[in-house]
């Protein structure tokens, strides 16, 4: 590294993309959703501006939108079919390449901390089901009854369209619906002073999804990856979409081994690839060099980013 890029550092955040139209929101939401994700990007930075890692930066950004039931991971997850929550996550560090991922969790207060247990503290990247719950009680994080991530409007969501056969992406609710309705997958991506990356996310899926459906969360190089080689990356959309391209992994691989510029492969990967494939969505990303992408083809996209130095913002539509 050299001395520009040294003692720099960034967090970027996504609150989930989806349907998101601003003539259909109301004030009062989209001051909560701002206020959800500038408290995720302050808590975060400030960890990177006292010289902590990115892992942790990722993590803390993660868990607070967990505990904020207006974001579609942890408290706020959306339903399955049977009217369940399961929730996904991953982590993964930029420098060592390691990562954690867990899957179909019902009980764990904040699945992103379990990924990073999981990195931290097994032989293995992924766990699912009742044996990464097993893991969660032996590593003894916080664990909560199953009405703790019951959550009305979610609740109601599910309701809308059980019987239609048809699952449906957090923020992408049939438009007549009030925004309320509509919540997000979460992810952060960060940059050390050390100039190490990270990359975290976490979700409760989609919306009437079948029982053991796995979405792209936690499968890392599909809706998380991290290589200090080229970027950090969190998506966000249609998981089976973003499975099929590889989406995170192929943003890295153009820039690792196609030298493309973050902005290009994030452009190549979201708006011709995926699109043309019709998978809806979006994604964050970032480079060694602090280069920022946050790029979507879905109408919006809950969004932030903080650097060192610089005030927090915070983006929801389009423009
Ligand atoms: N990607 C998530 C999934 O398919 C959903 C989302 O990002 O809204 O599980």
């Amino acid at each position: 590294m050299n001395e520009k890029t040294m003692n720099t550092h960034c967090i970027v955040i996504h609150g989930g993309a989806g349907t998101i139209i601003k003539s259909l929101m109301t004030a009062e939401m989209e001051t909560a959703y701002r206020a959800g994700l500038k408290a995720a990007l302050d808590q975060s930075e400030e960890i990177l501006r006292k010289g902590g890692c990115a892992l942790d930066a990722v993590e803390a950004a993660v868990t607070v939108m967990e505990n904020n039931p207006l974001f579609n991971a942890g408290r706020g997850s959306v339903f399955t079919h049977e009217g369940k929550n399961e929730m996904d996550a991953s982590i993964m560090c930029g420098q060592s390449l390691k990562a954690g991922a867990v899957s179909g969790l019902s009980h764990v207060k904040n699945p992103v901390q379990l990924a990073r247990e999981v990195m931290e503290y097994s032989e293995h990247v992924f766990l699912c089901g009742k044996g990464a719950e097993e893991f969660a009680i032996s590593r003894k994080l916080a664990m909560e009854p199953e009405s703790y991530f019951f959550t009305q409007p979610r609740y109601d969501q599910l309701m809308q369209i059980r019987d239609s056969g048809k699952t449906q992406m957090d923020h992408s609710a049939p438009v007549e619906k009030p925004p309320s309705k509509k919540i997000g997958t979460v992810g952060a991506v960060a940059l050390d002073r050390m100039g190490n990356l990270a990359a975290a996310t976490s979700t409760g899926g989609m919306t009437n999804k079948m029982f053991g459906r796995v979405g792209d969360t936690p499968i890392i190089g599909a809706g998380t990856y991290a290589n200090n080689n080229s970027c950090a990356v969190s998506c966000t959309g249609h998981g089976e979409f973003f499975i099929r391209a590889v989406v995170a992994h192929d943003v890295s691989c153009l820039m690792e081994y196609g030298k493309y510029t973050l902005a290009d492969a994030c452009q190549e990967v979201v708006n011709k690839k995926l699109l043309s494939m019709g998978g809806e969505g979006g994604l964050i990303a970032l480079d060694r060099k602090g280069n920022v992408s946050m790029v979507f083809n879905s109408e919006g996209m809950y969004r932030g980013r903080k650097e060192s130095g610089k005030e927090s913002e915070v983006f929801i539509y389009k423009d």
